[in-house]
């Protein structure tokens, strides 16, 4: 059964390239994967897809080929200005024993915003679908069985012809690769201590904190490292005009419940439009919640009940406490809180297939 790779498949001969990070196949074409031992982490798997497109002009038909590195000039606009941007998305077996997609055409809109933010063609829809699909198809053996985890599916598009000035790329690629990740939490959600940053920043209007730049991230790694330093599990940005409403937790969206009342910060072009933030709403509303999108002053988000946050790699982390200047606050006594558990098992069950997908959020490969 394709996804199945039971751990007592390892061979001895294969553990020395398992130590230095090599994941070795054998012949019937299972990986030898251990999955009960996958991490958020990357692994190299079969086959990319890459596709190209000279500025001004339409993109090309796309290809499948072996994993491989990449050939750039030095001169290449992604290396030397940041013009780029990334997609996450998964794919998982189903209940049906389907390979599912997660409300792909989402992130293909999505990217699709952030290649003319960042003067790139978008990639059409079909063309981005069809690149995720043939990619998750030709890597399937790498799909985790179901509920060990998923393939990770990593859409790239950036300036990868060569230019010395600042400007967009004579050249452009669109990649597609993906790699088998594990949940983000074993055994179930722990709740999260976070801080929030009055220092950092991750966005400011007129900026790109609501596409996929990827030059948003590299500056959060430091804060993000400094407050792991000091025992916390990630930062809280707030607004880099007022410092006070809370914007999003690391690369994740914030929400908090206050006397049965949902609110997320409410998208004004520093926040990243998640997929898994739209299907939160949703659901939340379509199970008789009243949602909110608003500004969050972070003394409301203090005083809320309880407090999670949201993203495609780990779907829902329940936050256990949250510090900011001297005052710090437990919620739900350091339980994952009741509406981040309702909405976790609510939306894992329909990303699965295992109740009805009455969104049709779910789409085949
Ligand atoms: C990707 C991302 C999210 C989550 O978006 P999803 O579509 O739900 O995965 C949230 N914030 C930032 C900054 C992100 O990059």
């Amino acid at each position: 059964m394709p996804g199945e790779s039971p751990a007592e498949s390892l061979k001895a001969e294969s553990f020395p390239l398992a130590l230095i990070g090599v994941r070795v196949l054998n012949r019937d074409g299972d990986s030898e994967l251990d999955w009960d031992s996958l991490t958020f982490s990357f692994t190299q798997t079969d086959r990319m897809y890459m596709a190209t497109c000279k500025q001004g002009e339409e993109w090309q038909s796309g290809f499948m080929q072996d994993f491989q590195n990449l050939s750039l000039s030095p001169a290449a606009g992604v290396i030397n200005y940041g013009q780029g941007l990334f997609e996450g998305m998964k794919a998982q077996y189903a209940e049906d024993g389907n390979v599912v997609l997660f409300r792909p055409s989402d992130n293909a809109r999505r990217s699709r915003e952030g290649a003319r933010r960042l003067g790139m063609p978008p990639v059409p829809e079909e063309m981005f679908l069809n690149a995720v699909k043939m990619t998750v198809k030709e890597n399937i053996r790498w799909v985790p069985p179901i509920g060990k985890g998923a393939l990770y599916v990593r859409p790239l598009l950036f300036g990868s012809g060569a230019i010395l000035g600042v400007a967009p790329a004579p050249e452009f690629t669109f990649l597609v690769y993906v790699s088998p990740v594990g949940p983000y939490f074993k055994g179930g959600i722990t709740p999260t201590s976070l801080r929030v940053s009055d220092e950092f920043h991750r966005a400011a209007p007129g900026g790109s904190g609501g596409v996929k730049a990827i030059g948003n991230y590299a500056p959060g790694m430091v804060p993000s490292k400094m407050a792991k330093k000091e025992g916390y599990s990630e930062i809280i940005y707030l607004d880099a005009v007022n410092h006070k409403y809370i914007e999003e937790v690391g690369a994740a969206n914030f929400f908090c419940v206050k006397n049965g009342i949902i609110s997320t910060p409410e998208l004004t072009g520093t926040i990243l439009p998640g997929v898994t933030r739209a299907s939160v709403m949703e659901l939340a509303e379509s199970k008789g919640y009243e949602v909110r999108e608003e500004k969050i002053d972070v003394d409301y988000a203090l005083d809320a009940d309880e407090c999670f946050c949201v993203g495609t790699a780990a779907v829902i982390s329940s936050i256990g406490t949250i510090e900011h200047g001297d005052r710090v606050v437990e919620y739900c006594g350091g339980e994952v809180g009741p509406v981040a558990m309702e909405m976790y098992d609510s939306l894992t069950a329909i990303q699965q297939r295992r109740v009805p997908d009455q969104f049709n959020w779910t789409v085949e490969v």
